[in-house]
């Protein structure tokens, strides 16, 4: 892959009075889905300014700073950092000077073929890049065709048409806001109504908090929204007849308060503890939740089989987050530090412990190891998302195979009793995968299952392709370059690099 700079993020548009402070709230409460660097960018009916810098929404933008970002169409992020990757260059909104006007993005996903685009227009254009983010690409392919004499819409059409990945992009171009949904639809976003305009958004729960928030719906595969004032516009996608919604927005990143592509985050979260508790049934006391994250499963296990729940851990929320942590043994020193037992809830008891994913085991591994010592006599591990066992190329930070405890040797998946051992549980059960497909309640042609399967909706160079018919002939139709320019390197070559891998058509496991 060795693409940097794409990855979860949040992002937000606003077009109505007193923007910067509306996109402002909405990044609070999209704080989840990024805590490295905030950003805000604002028209101001003759300028663009904005302000971005490292730290927590309401670190970046005092009342000052705030208050200093004058007008009535804003756009922001938040960016989730990944391992080693944490610099202000590659903080958003991302501004450049275009044909048409100052142009601001921002961005939550990942291209996968950010690379491949970015050496392409090195060596055949000469193009200079300021930073490693894959943004940068997207704001130059856009720009690019302005010079081509495409309008907004079209420029961004044509830049869909060669970026392959993940993208749920918010763009500013003077008074007009842009959002954009990648061609699966595979990072959320959906808009809404507020006072004096519209707001779009990666998650609805924003909407609960702006005045007058009213839901509207999700943006489909591949639509551009146009916003202009109240003035909404959609220019429909290339009609495709399958989705990939990344399951990991149900099972861990959105909120529980949010409703992505039709579904509660909590209802999805609740099934998946039914439907966990009917898969791994065990004998025990208590049912433990894993805080935050795991809670709402841990409810749904409980109510299913009846066992009491109770909160057994103590989560420290001003521990920096473990996960993200370059080095293993930070990880698991601060995990320790971040969670501790409750003795009199576990002591003599025999526990179910439920969280919502394994990644590497670090959590589970000392956590298993922690409720012993506080005096349980069992420790059962139920999770609420299957083995991960592939990368992630398209925005969630899990890049190597190597790093997933569920892995052994090159590509094979270890048992749950080799994957107990190693937590030192009594036992371990992970959902199945036609089990979360049935908490999601959609197809799983429908969802981006390519962590859990190794086989994802878009070509990634190496691995195993689900083929997208329509989405095929979308990368095919027109030139991207513009008619009056011969394309030198046709997309198509970017594009099908990858599947030159040679998977079948439909290597779609079909679980
Ligand atoms: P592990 O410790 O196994 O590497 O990671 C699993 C734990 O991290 C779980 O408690 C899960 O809630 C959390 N987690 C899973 N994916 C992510 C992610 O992408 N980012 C962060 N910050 N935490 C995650
Ligand atoms: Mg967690």
């Amino acid at each position: 892959m060795g693409d940097v700079g794409g990855e979860e993020c949040g992002v937000v548009g606003i077009t109505s009075p007193d923007a910067a402070r509306k996109a402002f709230v909405g990044l609070r409460v999209l704080q989840h889905r990024g805590q490295e660097s905030a950003g805000i960018a604002v028209f101001d009916g003759e300028n663009t300014n904005q302000f971005k810098d490292m730290g927590l929404v309401s670190v970046v933008f005092t009342p000052q700073r705030l208050a200093e970002l004058k007008g009535d169409v804003a756009i922001g992020h938040v960016r989730y950092s990944t391992t080693g990757s944490s610099v202000l260059d590659n903080a958003q909104p991302v501004i450049v000077d275009t044909a048409v006007g100052k142009m601001a993005l921002a961005h939550n996903g990942d291209i996968a073929n950010a690379s491949a685009l970015r050496a392409e227009r090195q060596e055949k254009f000469g193009w200079a890049f300021f930073t490693s983010s894959d943004s940068e690409i997207i704001v130059r392919l856009i720009a690019d065709e302005f010079s081509r004499g495409r309008d907004v819409v079209g420029a961004i059409r044509a830049a869909m048409k060669i970026l392959v990945g993940a993208y749920a992009l918010v763009i500013m171009v003077n008074e007009t806001v842009y959002a954009v949904r990648d061609p699966l639809a595979v990072r959320p976003l959906c808009y809404g109504r507020i006072k004096g305009g519209y707001a779009v958004a990666s998650e609805s729960v924003v909407l609960d908090f702006l005045e007058g928030g009213v839901f509207e719906r999700d943006l489909r595969a591949g639509e551009i929204l146009e916003i202009k004032g109240d003035q909404v516009t959609s220019h429909p996608g290339p009609s495709e007849r399958h989705t990939g919604h990344c399951m990991f927005e149900w099972v861990y990143f959105s909120r529980p308060d949010s409703v992505v592509d039709g579904q509660y985050v909590a209802s999805v979260r609740h099934r998946i503890g039914r439907i966990l508790a009917r898969e791994h049934p065990v004998s025990a006391d208590i049912v433990i939740p894993v805080p935050d994250s795991g809670r709402t499963q841990a409810v749904g296990f409980a109510d299913e089989c009846g066992i009491r729940l109770g909160e057994g851990l103590m989560k420290n929320r001003f521990v920096e987050r473990t996960f993200i942590m370059p080095d293993q043994k930070d990880r698991t020193e601060s995990v320790a530090l971040k969670l501790n037992p409750i003795p009199p809830v576990v002591e003599g008891k025999r526990v179910v412990l439920v969280d919502d994913s394994i990644v590497r085991g670090n959590t589970m591994r000392k956590l298993v190891e922690t409720l012993r010592s506080a005096g349980a006599t069992e420790v059962h591990v139920r999770v609420g998302c299957p083995k991960i066992i592939a990368p992630c190329p398209l925005g969630i930070d899990m890049k190597t195979r190597d790093q997933f405890i569920a892995v052994k040797g090159v590509r094979q998946e270890k048992t749950d009793a080799e994957i107990a051992r190693e937590l030192g549980a009594d036992s371990v059960g992970y959902i199945s995968i036609h089990g979360l497909v049935e908490a999601l309640r959609r197809g799983h042609k429908d969802l981006c299952l390519g962590c859990l399967t190794g086989v994802y909706p878009v070509k990634i160079e190496g691995e195993r392709h689900r083929a997208q018919e329509s989405l095929d002939k979308f990368f095919q139709v027109e030139p991207i370059l513009g008619d009056e320019v011969e394309p030198s390197v046709p997309r198509q070559k970017l594009y099908q690099k990858a599947a030159d891998g040679g998977s079948p058509p439909d290597a779609d496991a079909g679980r």
